[in-house]
């Protein structure tokens, strides 16, 4: 699959549905969802707690297949789990008899690319995440945030076109979530990526996405987005941090509004 330009549509959802069936009644969890994810972007999902945000994901993914509708990458239709999107959950899945460093290897060493360039991927995608120095660990050894920043560099190490993150950052502590937000921020500056991110964390939205939807419940639909360009006012800048100003306060209010009803 070739390298898109920066605006072009790489994921088309169209019109998408999805009903779980379940032993007492069937479950909307989303309904008509329209969305395309463009090159380069990175996109933030918010909304309450129930509202398909994961449903929406894993369909992207390829774990779930839609009930109604269809989800197209660079055109074809997405039939199941491919490295070119990787996926990284809230509670990292590493293989815990695996050093840091092989679970960094594993998808190229699964796609069977050679030896020396397994190594060189390796040693990128470590420093990018800043764990070179803890490449013979086991992952148990590993603090929460480290072991997020392992199965990030995991997920980077497939060169994937789409990096797709549910909640990525949401089980650890504030201070190591701030800084996992400038990492993803200034990973994504640097490599040209489109990421997809669920969060229920409004300023992490904001300071991030260069695009923000937001979902409403029963069932799970888009209701607003926003185009926003916060997370550049953090590049560069001293503290790493956006600038947060009337504009950002105004849109935050007006999510809230939107999410509280
Ligand atoms: P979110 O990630 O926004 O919290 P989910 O996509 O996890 O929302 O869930 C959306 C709705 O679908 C919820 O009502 C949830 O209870 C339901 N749901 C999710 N997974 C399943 C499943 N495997 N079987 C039945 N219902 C499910
Ligand atoms: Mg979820």
């Amino acid at each position: 699959m070739g390298k898109e330009k920066n605006g072009e549509i790489i994921i088309d959802v169209q019109n998408v549905g999805l009903t779980y069936e379940t032993n007492s009644r069937p479950i909307t969890a989303i309904e008509n969802i329209n969305l395309q994810i463009k090159n380069g972007e990175f996109l933030c999902v918010l909304g309450p707690s129930g509202c398909g945000k994961s449903t929406l994901l894993k369909i992207i993914a390829g774990y779930l297949k839609p009930t109604i509708g269809s989800c197209l990458m660079q055109g074809e239709p997405i039939i199941g789990p491919d490295w070119h999107r990787g996926v990284v959950f809230q509670s990292p899945t590493l293989y815990p008899w695996m050093s840091v460093r092989k679970n960094v290897e594993y998808g190229p060493r699964m796609r069977g690319i050679p030896k020396n360039d397994i190594k060189q991927i390796g040693n990128h995608f470590l420093q990018q995440v800043d764990l070179i120095d803890y490449s013979d660990k086991a992952t148990f050894e590993l603090s929460g945030g480290m072991k997020q920043r392992v199965a990030l560099a995991r997920a980077l190490a497939n060169e994937p076109e789409v990096i797709l993150m549910d909640e990525p950052f949401g089980a650890l502590d504030a201070l190591t979530r701030v800084n996992m937000q400038t990492l993803i921020r200034n990973i994504w500056q640097k490599t040209n990526s489109t990421i997809f991110m669920i969060t229920h964390d409004i300023d992490e939205a904001l300071s991030l996405g260069t695009r923000v939807i937001v979902m409403s419940k029963n069932p799970g639909k888009i209701l607003k987005e926003f185009s926003l360009s916060f997370t550049y006012s953090a590049i560069g800048s001293k503290n790493g941090r956006v600038k947060v100003g009337e504009e950002y306060m105004r849109i935050k209010e007006e999510i809230l509004d939107i999410i509280s009803q």
